[in-house]
C-alpha cells in the first residue's frame, strides 16, 4: 500500500490548485479545509506538516477543495463562520456574516448597555426592545445577545429578528437554538418589519442588501453562491435602506436609534437620504477598522450621535 499523504503535501497541492482557480487566499483556504476534515483548528495543521492523513479524510478534503475551486466560499464548505466570537452555522440560505458587521454589533452593544445602565429597571419592567431587520443567519441578533448574556443583561432585552426569507429565518433559528439564545429572540417573517410595531423599538439594527445592481456581477465569484436578495440594493444600492428609513418614524421610540450598515461609498448618500426623508432627524456615519464609512447612526433630533452629519 502506498504511504499516506502528509499534511504538508496535501496543503501544497491544494494551494496550487486553488491559486490557479483564482481564489484570493489559496493557502489559508487549503489549511482551513484540511483542518475541517481532520477536526482540528488551523494551528493543528500548520504545526504538524509531517502527519499522515488517512484516505477517508483525504477523499473528503479533495471534495472540499474541488468545491472551493468552483468558487464556493470556505464558510459554506465548512458549514460555519466565526463572527464576533460565535461560531455561526452558514449555508446558502443566508449571507455569510462579514467581519465589518462586528462594528454594528459593538455599537448596538454600547447602546443597549448604556440604556440598561442609565435607567436601572425594576424587576418585572418590560424588556428593552431591539429589532434586527433582515437578520439572515441571525448574526447581529445572536452576537448582540451572546455579548449581553456575558454581561448578565440578556434577560432584560427582547430582540425581534425579521427576514423576508423563510429559509434564512430557519437558519437563524437553528443558530439561536445552537447558542442557547432562542428564549431571547422572536423570529418574524416580514418585509423589513411587521405592519404594526407596538411598542416601538429602542434600537433598530440592520445589515440590509446595499450593493448596487450594476456592481453585483462584477464582484468576486464567491458572492454568486450567496442569496442575491441579501446583497442587491437597486441602482445605487440604497433602495432597501431608504424603505427602512421611511418606516423609522413609526417603529423607533422617541429616544431610539437606528444602526444601519452601509457600503464604503454610501456615506454622503445616506446622510442626504435621511435629510430628505426624515426632516429634523440626525445621521452620522462611522468608519470600520479599515477606515471606510460603514455604519450610519440615525436618530430623532433629540438624541444626537457623535460627529453629527459628518462622514468619518
Ligand atoms: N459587505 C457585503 C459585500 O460587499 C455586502 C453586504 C450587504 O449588502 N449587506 O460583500
Amino acid at each position: 500500500m502506498a504511504d499516506a499523504a502528509t499534511v504538508s503535501a496535501l496543503v501544497r497541492e491544494a494551494t496550487a490548485r486553488l491559486a490557479a482557480s483564482g481564489a484570493g487566499s489559496p493557502r489559508l483556504d487549503a489549511e482551513l479545509l484540511l483542518a475541517h476534515v481532520l477536526h482540528v483548528d488551523r494551528t493543528g495543521v500548520i504545526a504538524n506538516p509531517d502527519a499522515p492523513v488517512g484516505t477517508g479524510a483525504q477523499a473528503q478534503y479533495e471534495a472540499g477543495v474541488a468545491r472551493r475551486e468552483a468558487g464556493e466560499p470556505v464558510a459554506y464548505i465548512r458549514g460555519f463562520r466565526e463572527f464576533h466570537g460565535l461560531a455561526l452555522a452558514t449555508d446558502a440560505r443566508a449571507l455569510i456574516p462579514r467581519p465589518e458587521t462586528e462594528l454594528l454589533v459593538d455599537a448596538a452593544l454600547a447602546e443597549v448597555s448604556a440604556r440598561l445602565t442609565a435607567a436601572p429597571r425594576s424587576a418585572g419592567a418590560p424588556a428593552l426592545r431591539v429589532a434586527d431587520v433582515g437578520t439572515g443567519s441571525g448574526a447581529i441578533a445572536l452576537a448582540l445577545l451572546a455579548a449581553l448574556r456575558a454581561r448578565r443583561m440578556a434577560d432584560r432585552v427582547l430582540v425581534v429578528a425579521t427576514d423576508a426569507s423563510a429559509a434564512a429565518l430557519e437558519l437563524a433559528r437553528e443558530n439561536a437554538v445552537g447558542h442557547g439564545l432562542a428564549d431571547h429572540v422572536r423570529f418574524v417573517e416580514a418585509d423589513l418589519l411587521p405592519p404594526v410595531v407596538d411598542p416601538p423599538y429602542a434600537l433598530v439594527c440592520a445589515n440590509l442588501p446595499y450593493v448596487a445592481t450594476a456592481q453585483i456581477d462584477g464582484l468576486a465569484r464567491e458572492l454568486s453562491f450567496e442569496p442575491r436578495v441579501a446583497l442587491e440594493g437597486g441602482p445605487d444600492g440604497l433602495d432597501v435602506v431608504r424603505r427602512l428609513l421611511d418606516r423609522l418614524p413609526d417603529v423607533l421610540a422617541a429616544d431610539g436609534v437606528a444602526l444601519l450598515e452601509i457600503g464604503a461609498d454610501q456615506g454622503e448618500a445616506v446622510i442626504e437620504a435621511v435629510a430628505a426623508r426624515l426632516p429634523g432627524w440626525r445621521c452620522s456615519v462611522e468608519a470600520d477598522l479599515a477606515g471606510l464609512p460603514r455604519l450610519a447612526r440615525v436618530a430623532r433630533s433629540a438624541v444626537a450621535g457623535p460627529a453629527e452629519g459628518a462622514v468619518a
